[in-house]
């Protein structure tokens, strides 16, 4: 997380236990950046970097710090907006080097003056550099505008859609329990026209599978948009430097990046922590689900699991 503010203030958003204005504004300085890049070469790892906030372009070293993995032959995955002039001059320098952009976007119709031209510009520079990500809503918008802009601006034709996860503190606006099936229909059509495109679905982490019926979770498979369901998060670590597992059970806990040997020992440490509570599941028929033991669901979000446990303890 290069910061922990955002230009946007989206009312979903399963950043705000730890963002501002809950908490202090917080801004990772090169020296913290280089001690993690460090760190990270330690031990085993993919060496895949996702810069993420926030808004990490509101962060004036992002072009620093990308110049730093790129010499270090780190794999650069960059999570924006795209609606910040950082963002615009940050694609124009390096549209062209080995860096993907996963684009956070709401509907255009919300985009303000400013934050359309942002946004289309640096889509004009990034093309099949950048794939668009956004949560699918209980409401009436087909969502047929990725598609357009997915088309238009020749950009990656994987388009990433997510449910609306709650925060364990539940400071945001997530799904009710019985909007899952409405969601799930609407991933479903937007699966089926993409396809006529050549456009297929991923998907964010915490979606459980039986939110789908057999019948759908057939047509995402033969549309080449299958259903991969899981909650496992590349650990993040916060502007200065404490890891936590990911957003919505940052305030479970943390440690700072130098308290762990390496990446992999982080990992580590949270999933043994974590294991015992994974087992409660989302619902009474996780107990007995296939898909639960075999870990292929994992029982949706652990921390919409986990909201009505008061006594977690992660030491
Ligand atoms: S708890 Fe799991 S599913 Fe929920 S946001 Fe974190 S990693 Fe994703
Ligand atoms: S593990 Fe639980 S949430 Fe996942 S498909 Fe099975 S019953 Fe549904």
């Amino acid at each position: 997380m290069l910061t922990n503010y955002c230009n946007y203030k989206c009312s979903y958003c399963f950043g705000k236990d730890i963002m501002f204005p809950k908490s202090p504004r917080q801004l990772m300085t090169r020296d913290c950046f280089n001690g993690i890049v460090d760190w990270v070469k330690e031990g085993p790892s993919d060496r895949i970097f996702h810069l993420m906030g926030g808004e990490p372009t509101l962060n004036p070293d992002i072009d620093w710090m990308v110049a730093r993995l790129l010499e270090e032959d780190m794999n650069i995955l960059i999570f924006s907006n795209l609606a910040t002039p950082g963002a615009v001059e940050l694609a124009s320098k390096i549209a062209h080097l080995p860096v993907n952009w996963v684009v956070n976007v709401n509907d255009p119709a919300h985009w303000n003056t400013a934050q359309r031209k942002n946004i289309t510009a640096a889509l004009e520079l990034l093309r099949e550099r950048a794939c668009l990500t956004f949560n699918i809503m209980p409401d009436k918008d087909d969502n047929m505008w990725a598609l357009e802009y997915t088309q238009k601006y020749h950009l990656n034709n994987n388009i990433k859609v997510g449910f609306l996860l709650p925060t364990y503190n539940q400071t945001n606006v997530a799904l009710d329990d019985d909007e899952y099936t409405v969601v799930a229909a609407k991933v479903t059509r937007l699966a089926l026209e993409a396809a006529k495109f050549d456009i297929h679905l991923d998907y964010e982490c915490g979606i459980p599978t039986c939110a789908f019926t057999d019948e759908q979770l057939g047509i995402l498979w033969r549309c080449g948009s299958q259903l991969q369901s899981g909650c496992q998060s590349r650990l993040d670590i916060t502007p200065e430097g404490d890891v936590i597992y990911c957003l919505p059970l940052a305030t479970l806990g943390s440690k700072h990046y130098t308290e762990f040997d390496c990446y992999n020992d982080a990992c580590i440490w949270f999933e043994q922590r974590f294991a015992p509570y994974r087992k409660l599941g989302r619902r009474i028929e996780c107990a007995t689900c296939n898909l639960h033991n075999s870990m292929s669901c994992n029982a949706g979000c652990l921390a919409k699991n986990l909201i009505n446990c008061k006594n977690v303890n992660l030491s």
